[in-house]
């Protein structure tokens, strides 16, 4: 080892729209210390009660057409009809201050980090089903309904790539999603260290097991039919 730099443990959540990843990533931030939050750059208008360089950093057009030419994202894609992007001066911060990093952002980002980030932990959120999904766009109260209609339609797309993720949290009940959220970062810190999982966190690592991948199997099924059949409108 040349240096003893603190290398940041990189953390991709992505999620169809109104899967509850706002939600979940807010929970977790008071739950785990030294997790910074990567705020993204995006040329989308704010939303609500969303402020600048809190949820984002609200950019024009040009603004953000100048950061991709002066090589400050890590990564950018567009969404919806709209630019967004991780700044690497957020990966420079946390490692500075031996911090990990969390980054919420589209599958098309998360598969530019892994790229260069092998290492990095990705986590796939997924709704209970496409019922509950459309009740939490409504529940949300953000998006008229032909966008509401866009999003579903656009998450039974997203769905397709879970695979690429190596964690997979279908998000029913908030506080056990809490809780797994909280195992699998736990989980992966722990690993990293390389100190043995004993008690509580052997707890920890059974948890975030079940979320692996590998380990999720058939209880995606119903979920994954759930949005293959045709599309049923629970407007009105
Ligand atoms: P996203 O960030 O994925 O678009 P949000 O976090 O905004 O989604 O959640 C969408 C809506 O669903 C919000 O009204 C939120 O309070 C609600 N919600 C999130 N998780 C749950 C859950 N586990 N059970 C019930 N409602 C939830
Ligand atoms: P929203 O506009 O609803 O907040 O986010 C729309 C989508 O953009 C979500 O899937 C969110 O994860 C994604 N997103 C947010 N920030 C970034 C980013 O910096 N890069 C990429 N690739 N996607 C992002």
């Amino acid at each position: 080892m040349s240096s003893s730099a603190h290398k940041p443990l990189v953390f991709i959540i992505s999620a169809p729209s109104g899967s509850g990843k706002s939600t979940l990533v807010k929970e977790l931030l008071k739950l785990v210390p030294n997790l910074d939050f990567s705020i993204s750059y995006t040329t989308r208008a704010p939303r609500g009660s969303e402020q600048n360089g809190k949820q984002y950093y609200f950019v024009s057009r040009s603004e953000f057409d100048k950061m991709v030419r002066e090589n400050e994202f890590l990564e950018h894609a567009e969404v919806f009809g709209n630019c967004y992007g991780t700044a690497r001066r957020f990966l420079r911060e946390a490692e500075k201050n031996g911090h990990d990093l969390l980054l919420d952002i589209d599958v098309q980002g998360a598969e530019q980090i892994l790229r260069k980030l092998p290492g990095a932990v990705s986590i796939f959120i997924l709704p209970p089903d496409r019922k509950t999904l459309e009740e939490r766009l409504r529940k949300r109260s953000e998006d008229r309904e032909e966008v509401i209609q866009r999003r579903l339609i656009t998450a039974s797309r997203e769905i397709q790539n879970y695979r690429r993720y190596n964690y997979i949290l279908v998000n029913d009940r908030l506080p056990e999603s809490i809780e797994m959220l909280r195992a699998i970062v736990c989980f992966e810190r722990k690993a990293r260290s390389g100190e043995p999982l004993t008690g509580e966190c052997a707890k920890t690592a059974a948890i975030a097991d079940r979320c692996r991948l590998a380990n999720v199997g058939d209880r995606l099924k119903p979920i994954l039919a759930s949005f293959e059949s045709p599309v049923e409108s629970g407007a009105g």
